[in-house]
């Protein structure tokens, strides 16, 4: 075979619009609305400039309250499938702080804002990471049926698996304001003023 013609290497950048968003952000956030207010703007701005779909995610220090990374869902820019917020998120998260285990030194214990509960990929890359806390907005079919896209078989018991695991999960930030992001997202798809990825022919959205 000719080796010649297979990829060696994939990558995935932030957006550089976030970095507008988070310089007038505190240096340490007090509680989880704070946070959770910033996701959420994120991830409207993000299917607004086009760079993925209205979802994103932070990984935050617990301890002191300091973003330790943004993450926003690239698909649309990266060309990867992979590439939703949690994952962009934890990935950067562990080039900050060199290593793949966000929970190695337990001093610092680190956690994940989402604007929803993950899909069935990211559920996978946050019990791989080693953050200790999940934060949401929601969780519950409201995305899907605003928005299309598909969260994958969830198990229902999802929380209590991640708690199993040493993940605390926090439920219901700013769930309202989440749900208004998506329902905006899905009044502009349907009038066809948004990017919609489908991978694939008959299926739903992949988030
Ligand atoms: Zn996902």
């Amino acid at each position: 075979m000719d080796v010649n013609r297979l990829a060696l290497d994939y990558s995935a950048s932030l957006p550089m619009w976030v970095l507008e968003e988070l310089v007038d952000e505190p240096d340490a956030y007090q509680t989880d609305e704070q946070k959770m207010a910033l996701v959420n703007r994120l991830a409207r701005r993000n299917y607004r400039e086009g760079t993925g779909g209205p979802f994103a995610a932070i990984v935050v220090d617990s301890e002191t309250g300091e973003l330790v990374s943004a993450g926003v869902n690239v698909v649309l820019a990266s060309g990867l499938s992979a590439a939703h917020a949690e994952v962009v998120a934890l990935s950067l998260a562990q080039a900050a702080v060199g290593g793949w285990d966000l929970g190695a030194d337990a001093a610092t214990p680190r956690e994940i804002i989402v604007n929803w509960r993950p899909c069935v990929q990211c559920y996978g890359a946050v019990l791989w990471s080693g953050v200790t806390r999940l934060v949401v907005a929601g969780d519950g079919p409201e995305l899907e049926h605003l928005t299309g896209f598909d969260e994958g078989p969830m198990r229902e018991d999802w929380a209590e698996q991640f708690e199993t695991r040493g993940i605390a999960v926090t439920e219901d930030v700013l769930r309202d304001e989440a749900i208004a992001v998506f329902r905006e997202y899905g009044e502009v798809a349907a009038a066809g003023e948004a990017t919609v990825y489908n991978a694939r022919a008959q299926g739903a959205l992949e988030r």
